[in-house]
Parts: C-alpha cells; sequence; structure tokens
C-alpha cells in the first residue's frame, strides 16, 4: 500500500465549516480501494480531541510552537486521523478560524505553521514504522509543508498541494518569520513572498512537486487575472504541475434512499416519495404548501456565493409562485436582506441563519431547486448533492459548477441530456432569466422528472477522481501505474 498523510484544517465528521472538510474526510475511503493507506493529520480542536476514537499517543513535541503538544492518533468517521492535540493552539472554543468576535485568530499564523510543521516532523519519520511516502497538503493551512520540505532538511516524502479555494491565501506580515522555523534560505527566495507579505498558499503553491485543484475549469481559471487573485502568473508557470481533478461525494453518507436525515427515503423509481419531505421542511420553515416550485439555499453568505443577485430577485419569485427556503450564514448584510425577505413573504420564504448539517440533508431531499449562482465556485459540492437528491441545480457557469450540470437549453431538453440549469454571466439579469427558465420547465411535469431522475443516476461518486490522485501519488513517486501494489 502507498502510505499518504493528508494534512488539513477541517474533516468531516469531526469538524467542518465547508466543503473541504467534506472532501478530506472522503478521501480516505475513495482512495483505499486504489491501493492507497491514508491518514489525516488534524488541528486539536476540542471537537476533534472528543471525537476521536481509541486515542494512543504517537509522539510528545516539547516545546512546539510557544508550549508543549502531542501526536495523538485515533479514528472518526471510519478514517484514520493524527490529531496535534496542542491545547494552547486549539483549545478554544466555536470556529477553528474565528474568536467570538467573528475576527480571526490573532495567532492564525502559529497555529498553521503547526500542523505544518508537526506533517514535515512525521515525513521526516517522526514516528517509528510509520513513514509517509507523500504529504497531500490541503489549502493555506497545509501550504507551509513543501516550504518546510523544500528549505529545511531533505525528507523522503514527495508533496502535494491540493487549493479548495485561491481566496484564501494564508498572509501574514514579515514580522512572523522567525517563529516559522523556516530556514533562513526561505527568506531569501521568492516563493512565500507576496506582495510584501508571507503567503503561506504562495509558498506551498511555489514548492510543492505537483498541485492540484479541485475541477478543470477553475484549474484554468485560476491561471487567468480573472480568478487566480494575483497568483496567476505562478500558475501559468507551473501550468505542467497542475491538475484539475473534480471532487466527489461520499455516496454513503450523502444517499437518499438511506439517509437518516430525511423524513422518508427515496430513489429513482420512488422519487414521488420526496413530497413527504417537502412537507416537512414546508413545516420546518413556516412555508404554506403551493404548487410553485421550492427553491433552496444552502451556503456560506458571502460575496462569492452571489447571493447578493439572488435578494433583490425575491419578491419576484414569490410573484411567480416560487418559495425560498434559505439555511446559511455568513456576511451581516446578506443574513439581515434574506431575514427581511423572509419577513415581507410570510409563508412563502423562510430562512434558517447558521449551520445545520441535518437540515442541509433535509433540504437537499425535498426542495425542487438547489440555487448556486457563485461568482466563482472552485468545485462546489451543494449541486452536485442536489443531482443525488432529485433537487435540480440551478448555477453559474464557473469553476466546478460548469463541470457537473447540463444546462436544459431546448438542445439538451430534446437530446434527453440535461441536469439543470446553468446561467451566464454571473449578474442579476441572467439570474433572473434563469429563474423565469427553471419555473417554466417545473411547470412541464415531464421534463422536470426526467431532469431529476437523470441527475440522480448521473455519477458524483469518488470513484473517476481518485483513480487519478492515486495516478497522480505513483508518477511522483516512479511507480509504474501497473505495478502490484499490495506489499
Ligand atoms: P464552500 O466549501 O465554498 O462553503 P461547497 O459547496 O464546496 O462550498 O461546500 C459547502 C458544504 O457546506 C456543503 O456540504 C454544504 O451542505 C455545507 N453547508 C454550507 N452552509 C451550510 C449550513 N448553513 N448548514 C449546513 N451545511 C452547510
Amino acid at each position: 500500500m502507498l502510505e499518504v498523510l493528508s494534512v488539513a484544517s477541517e474533516a468531516f465528521p469531526l469538524i467542518k465549516t465547508g466543503g473541504l472538510a467534506d472532501v478530506v474526510g472522503a478521501l480516505p475511503a475513495a482512495l483505499a480501494p486504489h491501493g492507497v493507506s491514508m491518514r489525516t493529520l488534524l488541528p486539536g480542536y476540542p471537537k476533534v480531541m472528543a471525537g476521536l476514537e481509541g486515542g494512543r499517543e504517537l509522539s510528545v513535541l516539547d516545546n512546539f510552537f510557544g508550549g508543549s503538544a502531542r501526536l495523538v492518533a485515533g479514528r472518526a468517521g471510519g478514517i484514520d486521523i493524527i490529531a496535534l492535540d496542542a491545547p494552547h493552539l486549539y483549545d478554544r472554543p466555536g470556529s477553528p478560524y474565528l474568536n467570538p468576535s467573528g475576527v480571526d485568530w490573532s495567532d492564525n499564523w502559529q497555529r498553521y505553521a503547526a500542523l505544518s510543521f508537526a506533517a514535515y516532523e512525521l515525513g521526516r519519520g517522526l514516528v517509528e514504522g510509520y513513514q509517509p511516502q507523500i504529504l497531500h497538503c490541503h489549502d493555506w493551512q497545509a501550504g507551509l509543508v513543501p516550504a518546510y520540505v523544500r528549505y529545511n532538511a531533505p525528507i523522503p516524502a514527495k508533496t502535494v498541494l491540493t487549493v479548495h479555494n485561491i481566496a484564501f491565501q494564508g498572509l501574514f506580515g514579515w514580522e512572523i518569520f522567525n517563529g516559522l522555523r523556516l530556514d533562513f534560505r526561505a527568506a531569501g527566495e521568492q516563493s512565500i513572498e507576496y506582495y510584501g507579505r508571507i503567503s503561506y498558499l504562495k509558498a506551498g503553491l511555489q514548492t510543492a512537486d505537483a498541485l492540484t485543484t479541485v475541477s478543470p475549469t477553475y484549474a484554468s481559471e485560476i491561471r487567468t487575472a480573472a480568478f487566480g487573485m494575483g497568483l496567476e502568473g505562478l500558475l501559468r508557470a507551473r501550468a505542467d504541475s497542475l491538475h484539475g481533478i473534480l471532487n466527489g461525494i461520499d455516496t454513503g453518507e450523502w444517499d437518499p434512499a438511506h439517509d437518516e436525515k430525511l423524513v422518508q427515503g427515496y430513489s429513482v423509481a420512488t422519487i414521488a416519495d420526496r413530497q413527504r419531505n417537502k412537507d416537512a421542511l414546508c413545516a420546518r420553515f413556516g412555508i404554506a404548501p403551493g404548487k410553485g416550485p421550492m427553491f433552496a439555499v444552502v451556503s456560506r453568505l458571502t460575496w462569492q456565493k452571489g447571493l447578493d443577485l439572488l435578494l433583490p430577485l425575491c419578491d419576484s419569485l414569490v410573484a411567480q409562485g416560487a418559495t425560498l427556503v434559505v439555511l446559511g450564514s455568513g456576511e451581516p448584510g446578506l443574513e439581515a436582506g434574506f431575514r427581511a425577505a423572509a419577513e415581507r413573504h410570510p409563508g412563502r420564504i423562510g430562512v434558517q441563519i447558521g449551520y445545520d448539517e441535518a437540515v442541509s440533508h433535509l433540504i437537499q431531499g425535498g426542495a425542487d431547486v438547489m440555487l448556486v449562482p457563485s461568482r466563482f465556485e472552485p468545485c462546489g459540492l451543494t449541486q452536485l448533492y442536489g443531482l443525488r437528491y432529485g433537487c435540480v441545480p440551478l448555477v453559474s457557469r464557473t469553476g466546478g459548477l460548469a463541470d457537473t450540470v447540463i444546462d436544459a437549453n431546448a438542445a439538451a431538453v430534446e437530446a434527453g441530456v440535461a441536469t439543470g440549469v446553468v446561467f451566464a454571466p454571473v449578474d442579476q439579469d441572467a439570474l433572473d432569466e434563469a429563474l423565469r427558465r427553471t419555473i417554466a420547465l417545473y411547470e412541464r411535469p415531464g421534463v422536470w422528472q426526467k431532469m431529476q431522475r437523470r441527475g440522480m443516476k448521473s455519477d458524483v461518486s469518488w470513484a473517476a477522481s481518485a483513480e487519478k490522485y492515486a495516478d497522480l501519488y505513483r508518477d511522483l513517486l516512479g511507480i509504474e501505474r501497473d505495478a502490484d501494489f499490495d506489499d
């Protein structure tokens, strides 16, 4: 088996703020059939330490980024975890990244440098009998790992960095440099510098052996000024090392036939049973049952997600007979905007501000349309859950949304390949038009149900992508693809 250490700041089911956690949590099981044994290194947040089953100490790290720490191995949700138990860094309530006032913890530079350094130490063979061959790093929080490998004492492991969202770059002032334990040569080169500051993401992009991002379209987009957020030049220079590998979903966790968070399970053959979930959803969100489609949002409420474009269209949606449920949290202006829309339209618009995993499942299993009008979307998972649950996705044509949903234009409907509604450009007029088109499609039950069924049957699993990751690992290690990997 190939030994891979996945390094991330969150993983479902222990700690989740977004899609990153779902992906990190799903990868180990997805990769196992491809001869990959994956352990996942996580910060020892309270939820991680509490959720760890059968924890056993692997190593003690004295004087570790301002305190003493331990590496503790255990299992959770069927995956092998190594937790970096460092109470001075992680034993804090609430969000992993933000303090109770909603601002980044001021020592985040140290919290994630420590995570990355621990990965490097594991790669150096810190724990007897455990030698990862690949360090697979996720996002800026693990971005320093390849930099440690490049500049500190060399280690045998190869590095892969996956960009889940290039908007988050881990930017800090140079005053932190001496606290990083990064060889001083790193300061003399361009690798970690980003417009006068240090960027953990750029450090990783510059130094990892291979780069991946979570969809082919996003892999192209981030090489352009419109999407690269200042890193497009570097990504163009490293184009040969950059791979777009589409995210899949955990089809066990997200299975409408066996989802205990639904009121009623269903399959393609029993799709009419969805109605019971819709009824429950109506009750939960105070929506009066009616004839029109029920649109839904399950999202971080941020500029990225384009939901400010939806707000002014709420009145028109209701006027057309549709209803809307929103589950999300984020920017105060958007939260207030959706609350106000719900107050204007009691019984037609329902809003729950906050994070609620169970309700997110019920929405997928009961609503008619999953709205994802993002300005940019590296992959997006909610449209994939939507496909699997017969909650038809309405998405903007960007990133992974463009790669996963086939627009119901006349030709696609005729050919029987449509799985949702796709619009561009990402502006209010185009969204308005897409909402109207969706309502018109909903009014043709035959067409609509075919679209639902097709989505439910489409392959949103990890099967194809897991193989691509496994191939990439083997390429880096110079192992033949078809070699017998059991040793
Ligand atoms: P991102 O990672 O940019 O937030 P994704 O679509 O990739 O977007 O993943 C979002 C994940 O977070 C999905 O699993 C979605 O169901 C979940 N999610 C987002 N907001 C909420 C919420 N308020 N309550 C429950 N789950 C949510």
